[in-house]
């Protein structure tokens, strides 16, 4: 209140000299106190109106909003212009302080892996992260305010919104986008709701793929166990005669080597799969290893086939022996029990230009048709599945020579006539050959 009583004083000091002056004026006629009252008026009249004055300044700069400073003026309106710009000045900092918090909140939204869309008490779009757009198909500037069951139309989404806000996630897709989605839907605040969405796609081939492996394994593993139990209730409830026995034990111990050989694979492909790459820094030498594969190819052909080995240029691969020897041993494998009697198997080694190195299997057997080539390499995909049990084979070969290339940065390509037979390479990039 510091500046009340200069402003009473001011306003007696302009009416007593207005009525000093007014009273000089009226000596010269008969109305002096007429004379005091109008000069006392004009000096109160003269402060009143600088006031005005000064208040309409600070009215008008308040009214623009301006960011400037307020009019500058002494006393009370200085004072009172001054508070205003500052109290005008910490709300903006408030309020920049408030935006910016906001501002990183809905960033780290964005930068979620998951969708996330705020939707208002009556179901209207309010905010949604790109990644929610992309998955919904929104436009988070178009589609706000827009009632989410208008834009996205997903049956089983409308209804899962409608049922409230059940606690499961549920899944569903959306016309012509590929995939599958999944939705948890949250209440918060007054009746606002939050709909987080994940893109289930994969996690649900994954799934998909184990649940696969698993019916594939059991059913792998229950045949040889039927025939060899099978024997074993025979043998205990007949009594069979020692040549009986003999090729009865035969066929025990050939089912029990056919579950071996399966589970020894299932091993080598999770090892695969649970160990760290393969080292760039040991050298494995490449005659040496097609040497061992041409020994095995022979054993197992035992003469059936006429095998030939061209090892080119030689040299080395940067490696693990024990995954291309098993690598480039089931392509020999393969080679030998599906190509009939009297066929033609070569291996060969060749430098390419690039630097890479390649490695072939080429057969003379029955070829594959085009179909089957890019589903070679999956865990129990076959060809022709009547050959390759009676072959002994577990289906595991190619997934176990693919798996080990692609650990040491190469990849398996097949090019394969029907009738005419196969050509398997193991392509091995530059920084690994030598
Ligand atoms: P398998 O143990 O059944 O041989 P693989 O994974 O090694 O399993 O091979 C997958 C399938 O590809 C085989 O079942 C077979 O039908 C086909 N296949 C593989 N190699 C050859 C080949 N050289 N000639 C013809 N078919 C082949």
């Amino acid at each position: 209140m510091h500046w009340l009583l200069p402003r009473i004083l001011l306003t007696l000091m302009a009416g007593a000299v207005g009525a000093g002056l007014g009273l000089a004026l009226a000596n010269w006629t008969d109305l002096r106190s007429l004379g005091m009252l109008l000069g006392a008026a004009t000096g109160i009249g003269l402060i009143v109106a600088v006031d005005v004055l000064r208040a309409r300044r600070l009215l008008s700069w308040l009214r623009e909003a301006r960011t400037d400073r307020a009019p500058h003026h002494t006393g009370f309106w200085g004072e009172m212009g001054y508070r205003v710009e500052r109290a005008l000045q910490a709300r903006d900092k408030d309020l920049q302080a408030a935006r910016q918090r906001i501002e990183q909140f809905l960033s780290a939204i964005e930068a979620s892996p998951n969708g996330v869309v705020m939707l208002d008490a009556q179901g209207q779009l309010l905010w949604c992260n790109s990644t929610a757009a992309d998955h919904l198909g929104l436009d988070p500037l178009r589609d706000l305010q827009q009632p989410i069951t208008n834009l996205v139309r997903a049956p089983e989404f409308v209804a899962h919104l409608h049922a409230g806000t059940p606690e499961e996630p549920v899944q569903f897709s959306i016309p012509g986008r590929p995939g599958t989605l999944s939705i948890i839907v949250r209440p918060y605040g007054d009746g606002q709701r939050l709909l987080l969405t994940q893109d289930v796609t994969e996690r649900l081939r994954v799934d998909g793929m184990r649940r696969d492996f698993v019916a594939n394994v059991s059913h792998e593993i229950r045949t040889p166990l039927t025939v060899v139990s099978g024997f074993i209730e025979t043998m205990s409830q007949l009594e069979p005669t020692a040549a009986e026995r003999k090729r009865m034990l035969e066929l025990v111990a050939e089912q029990t080597q056919r579950m071996r050989t399966l589970v020894d694979d299932l091993l080598s492909l999770a090892q695969l799969e649970g160990s760290p790459r393969p080292s760039g820094d040991t050298w494995v030498d490449v005659h040496a290893l097609m040497q061992r594969v041409l020994a095995d190819g022979r054993a197992l052909s035992a003469g059936r086939h006429r095998i030939e080995v061209d090892e080119g240029p030689g040299g080395a691969i940067a490696g693990n022996e024990a995954e291309l020897l098993s690598a480039f041993g089931n392509l020999m494998s393969n080679a030998v029990r599906y190509t009939p009697q009297g066929g033609r198997i070569e291996i060969l080694w060749q430098r390419r230009g690039n630097g890479s190195g390649a490695f072939e299997v080429r057969d003379t057997g029955p070829g594959i048709s085009a179909d089957h080539l890019p589903r070679l390499g999956e865990r129990f995909y076959r060809v022709d599945s009547g050959r390759s049990r009676a072959s002994g084979g577990t289906g595991l070969g190619l997934a176990i020579t693919k798996h080990a290339v692609m650990r040491h940065g190469g990849e398996m390509q097949v090019e394969s006539v029907l009738g005419e037979g196969s050509t398997f390479r193991l392509v091995f990039p530059p920084a690994r050959v030598r």
